[in-house]
Order: C-alpha cells, then sequence, then structure tokens
C-alpha cells in the first residue's frame, strides 16, 4: 500500500532515453522545487536537464498531503517570534506569490486544483493560547484569517477545541501537477532522466557531475534534492529530517467528508498531530511524525493513526498507506541559495518543514531567478547563506546534541548477542567479525548488510512499518538489500550477504 498519488498516476511522465554530455543547468532532483526551477530556466531559455533517481515526484513530493495554503499550522507566529513581524510578512507574502504561481500554471496546464479553506485547529484545550496567536501573527502578517473556539462549519467527527480558518487556499493531485510540469518543461527542450543517481561532483573550472550512467558537464548544478547531497556546505547540520504517517480511505460520492483542510498544531503532550482533508474521492488522514531514525516503533504509529480513523470514520477501510519525510531548518525558515558562500556554481534548497507546496513552488523560482540573475519574492529570506549557524547557535547546538544523542543510543543495540536470523518484517544491527551489521528479513529473504550509514557513520536503526534502516543523524535511509532510497547519502550499504547462523555466535 504506496503512496495513492503515485498509485493512480494516469499517465508516466515523459523521460529522456540517455544522458546528455553536456548541458548549461543541471537539476538534481525532479520533485516540485526542481520541476519548478526546471521550468523557469526553460522559459528563460536555458539548456536545462533534470535527473532523479526516483523520476517524476519519485519521492516526497508524490506522497505530500498536498495543501497549497499560506496557513501552516503555527508557522506565522514561530516565525514571527524567532524573525520578527517584517520576516513574517514576507514569508506570507512569498507564500501567496507561490500559491499565485501554481493557480496560474494549473490553470493554463489543465492540472484540476480545489480551493479549499485551510485549518490550523487544536484538538485540545490547552493549545488554545498558541492557537490564538497564531491567529494574531497571521492577521499581522497580512491574512484574512478567522479564528473561533469548537470546529468551524463543516462535517468534523473528531473533538476540536479551536480553529483558525483561512479561506480560498488550494489542493491538488500532487504527482498530476509534476508530470505537467515535467511536460512543459520538455515542450521548452528539457531533458528529464529517471532512474539515474547523482554520486559526485568535480569542480575545477567547469563542473563536472558524476552519475550512476556517466558524468555529464555543466555550467551551474542546482540539489534539488530535499536534503543537499555532495553537501561540501555542511547544511546536513542545520536540518532535521521529519518523517510522518498518511493513509487514504475511499469515500462513496455521496459520503459525508470534511470539504476543509486541517491540521492540528497541539504539542505531543496534548495530542498527537492529525492533519485531514479530503480529495473528491478519498479522506486522507496523516500524522504522528519523528525525527527519522528516532522513532521506537514506526509500526505503532501506523497502527494509532488507523485506529483513530477507525474511531470517528468508522466503516471506512484503508486503500493506501504510506510515510515521507520532510526537513525542518535549525532557525524554521527555508535554505534556498548558494551551497558555498564563495561559489555561484552550485545551488541547494530545503527546510519547508512540511510545507513545500508553496515553499517549493517559491524556492525553485529562486533558484531559477539566481541562474538567470533576476528576482524573486523571498530571496532574501530565505538565502542559504544568512548568518544562520552564528546567529542560531542555541538550536545548532541542541540539533546536533539530538544527533549525539542518537550516535550514543544505537551502541547498546550492538552489545545484544543475536543467534538467529531476524523473525519476517524484522531487522536488528549486531557485531560480525569485529563488523557492526545490519540483518533483517523482508519476505522470507534474510539480508545482511553493513549497519553504517555511509553519510556520517550513523548506526543505522530498523524501520518496522517501511522494513528499511534508517540513520538516526541525518535521515538518510535504505533497503534491506542496502541499496539507497533518500538523504544525503550518495551510495547504499554495500552488497547484501548471507550469514551462516546456524551455531554461530554472532
Ligand atoms: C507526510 C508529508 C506531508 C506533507 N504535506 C504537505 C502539505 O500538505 N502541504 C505542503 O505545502 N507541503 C507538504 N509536505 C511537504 C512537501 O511535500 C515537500 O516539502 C515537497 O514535496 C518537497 O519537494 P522537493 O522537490 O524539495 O523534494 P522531493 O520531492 O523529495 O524531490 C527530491 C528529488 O531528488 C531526488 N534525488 C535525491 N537524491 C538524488 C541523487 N543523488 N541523484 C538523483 N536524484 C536524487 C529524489 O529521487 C527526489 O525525487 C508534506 C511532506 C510530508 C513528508
Amino acid at each position: 500500500m504506496g503512496s495513492l498519488w503515485l498509485d493512480t498516476r494516469s499517465h508516466p511522465a515523459p523521460r529522456a532515453i540517455s544522458a546528455p554530455a553536456a548541458t548549461e543547468v543541471l537539476i538534481i532532483g525532479a520533485g516540485l522545487t526542481g520541476l519548478v526551477c526546471g521550468l523557469e530556466c526553460a522559459r528563460a531559455g536555458i539548456v536545462v536537464t533534470l535527473i532523479d533517481r526516483h523520476g517524476v515526484a519519485g519521492l516526497t513530493t508524490g506522497k505530500t498531503t498536498a495543501k497549497a495554503t499560506c496557513l501552516q499550522g503555527d508557522r506565522i507566529s514561530r516565525i514571527t517570534r524567532t524573525h520578527g513581524a517584517d520576516a513574517a510578512r514576507e514569508y506570507v507574502a512569498t507564500n501567496q506569490s507561490a500559491l499565485e504561481w501554481l493557480r496560474q500554471f494549473c490553470a493554463s496546464a489543465g492540472v484540476a486544483t480545489q480551493e479549499r479553506s485551510a485549518y490550523s485547529i487544536a484538538q485540545d484545550e490547552a493549545t488554545l493560547p498558541a492557537l490564538h496567536r497564531e491567529a494574531e501573527a497571521a492577521r499581522a502578517a497580512g491574512l484574512d484569517v478567522g479564528w473561533g473556539r469548537g470546529a468551524p462549519l463543516d462535517y468534523l467527527p473528531f473533538p476540536i477545541a479551536g480553529f483558525v480558518g483561512l479561506e480560498r487556499q488550494a489542493q491538488c493531485d500532487p504527482v498530476e501537477l509534476s508530470v505537467a510540469l515535467a511536460e512543459a518543461i520538455i515542450e521548452l527542450g528539457g531533458t528529464i532522466l529517471e532512474g539515474i543517481t547523482a554520486r559526485g561532483a568535480t569542480m575545477s573550472g567547469a563542473t563536472t557531475v558524476h552519475t550512476s550512467q556517466g558524468d555529464i558537464a555543466t555550467d551551474r548544478v542546482v540539489l534539488a534534492t530535499g536534503t543537499p547531497i555532495l553537501d561540501r556546505g555542511g547544511f546536513f547540520a542545520t536540518l532535521e529530517p521529519q518523517r510522518s504517517y498518511l493513509a487514504a480511505y475511499p469515500l462513496a460520492p455521496d459520503a459525508l467528508r470534511p470539504e476543509g483542510m486541517y491540521v492540528s498544531i497541539d504539542p505531543p503532550e496534548n495530542a498527537p498531530s492529525r492533519s485531514v482533508r479530503s480529495t473528491p474521492d478519498h479522506l486522507l488522514v496523516g500524522g504522528n511524525g519523528h525525527v527519522t531514525g528516532r522513532a521506537s516503533d514506526t509500526r505503532e504509529r501506523e497502527r494509532d493513526l488507523r485506529d483513530w480513523t477507525a474511531r470517528y470514520f468508522p466503516g471506512l477501510a484503508p486503500s493506501h498507506q504510506w510515510s515521507a519525510q520532510d526537513y525542518r531548518s535549525i532557525d524554521g525558515l527555508p535554505l534556498v541559495g548558494r551551497l558555498l558562500a564563495g561559489s555561484t556554481g552550485v545551488l541547494m534548497a530545503s527546510g519547508y518543514a512540511k510545507w513545500g507546496m508553496t515553499n517549493g513552488i517559491a524556492a525553485g523560482r529562486i533558484l531559477a531567478a539566481r541562474i538567470t540573475g533576476s528576482d524573486a519574492p523571498g530571496m532574501e529570506l530565505f538565502d542559504s547563506q544568512r548568518a544562520l549557524i552564528t546567529r542560531r547557535l542555541p538550536s545548532f547546538l541542541s540539533l546536533n546534541a539530538h544527533v549525539g544523542t542518537a550516535l550514543a543510543a544505537g551502541l547498546p543495540r550492538l552489545a545484544q548477542p543475536r543467534r538467529e536470523p531476524p523473525a519476517e518484517g524484522e531487522g536488528y544491527v549486531h557485531w560480525h567479525r569485529w563488523r557492526p551489521v545490519a540483518t533483517s528479513t523482508v519476505d522470507g529473504a534474510t539480508c545482511t548488510v553493513s549497519a553504517i550509514c555511509p553519510h556520517l557513520k550513523g548506526l543505522l536503526a530498523w524501520n518496522r512499518a517501511e522494513r528499511t534502516w534508517d540513520c538516526p543523524l541525518h535521515g538518510s535511509r535504505f533497503e534491506p538489500d542496502g541499496s539507497l532510497i533518500e538523504g544525503p547519502a550518495t551510495r547504499g550499504l554495500g552488497p547484501c550477504r548471507t550469514l551462516e547462523w546456524k551455531g554461530s555466535r554472532s
């Protein structure tokens, strides 16, 4: 049961067969950020090539809830608190401009969107003060929000203590949107290559990107990879990978459904996070997020989401269940611009904190503007080279203290002796010939790979819900056979080996 959008895509994304030897701009990543950047570059007459390991919208963009809104949980009050009221106003204006860009593109390309009200909600009375602060900050930042106790006028069978609402926001099918963007790029002469992994780059004079299908020479590289790979700027240390769970429930045409797009802002001690909206034929329920690789039992989080839905929307059965990850920056704003302070050759974008439907569009436009030498909304506010680490030292230290704790927390797991292969669907790390290895059993196949993340040597943790090896340090993830799924790592865990268990002490 994977993503609803990827499973029901109506036609495949267009693709080229072979990589060009050279291109003016090489965009690594064909999610929303890379596609918008690619289209804006192609519109400016630039020869652009996009490569993607998972294909168009194959990762987070194909697994999002796809609420395109300027009201984003409690983000505006947080940004006001950290960066001031002017920054919050500019953040809102940047997102409004991105939403308008989305509307115009969808209208011209025939991509269906539905206009919806967006709501930030408190499930628990104790969250009402925070909700009130969000309403005030949103108004001060220029949004015409309403606020009230109890539930708004809508079909909402679950308890709500209060809401902030914003009318005329949007939702769409993110894969349909991405395929249309890819088609528009190709129509303008761009190239899109799926199933290619970028592994490294040589940057002496001209840049050469080394990929799984050969080298590509380019004037400019854009890392639209979720979190930046080829990370010589050290951005991984300022980004936190956050996973979240989603399920889709088919709805009969005449079934009652929530018409708004809801996201809770309760801290975990008040209530678990929830995101609820409906498409014309499905109810979408999400939540129970956590830092990648640091949840004790991911299957329990999935089950909790299903139980909650069964309680408040009885009689529905999930057709799709999946999870995905996005990245939060230490100062709460997206990071878009140069990878290295002294060079314009490599650009990057990240840090949307699960609000990339508008921020990803804003980032794509900023990246293209940096390439064409023009301007775009949010360019300065989101600048990746803002005095991030020095000004946000406490957050930086806190994020990396958690990384250090995660590193140390893995070691006791290694100390447990393992004499039997794991049961079906399970995995554990253990010593084998003086090396830490990770063994899992999935679909009857037991496979042992290195237990050390090739990015920065984190000890991997088994994700029971998804049957993957996840790194608790910076969010790289791997299949049971060691192949790379996502994150800042650029290679897998080495070959899958079969150990001799019988009578051996591992
Ligand atoms: C559960 C969940 C729900 C969300 N809901 C919402 C929502 O309701 N509203 C909202 O605004 N935002 C939402 N978001 C956030 C939004 O989906 C993301 O911010 C956005 O999709 C990110 O787009 P992207 O292009 O930056 O990344 P991605 O879509 O992840 O694209 C990055 C691409 O880079 C490719 N790549 C990576 N490394 C390499 C490599 N080495 N070589 C080649 N290719 C590579 C990947 O295959 C991938 O396709 C949600 C996120 C999550 C996780």
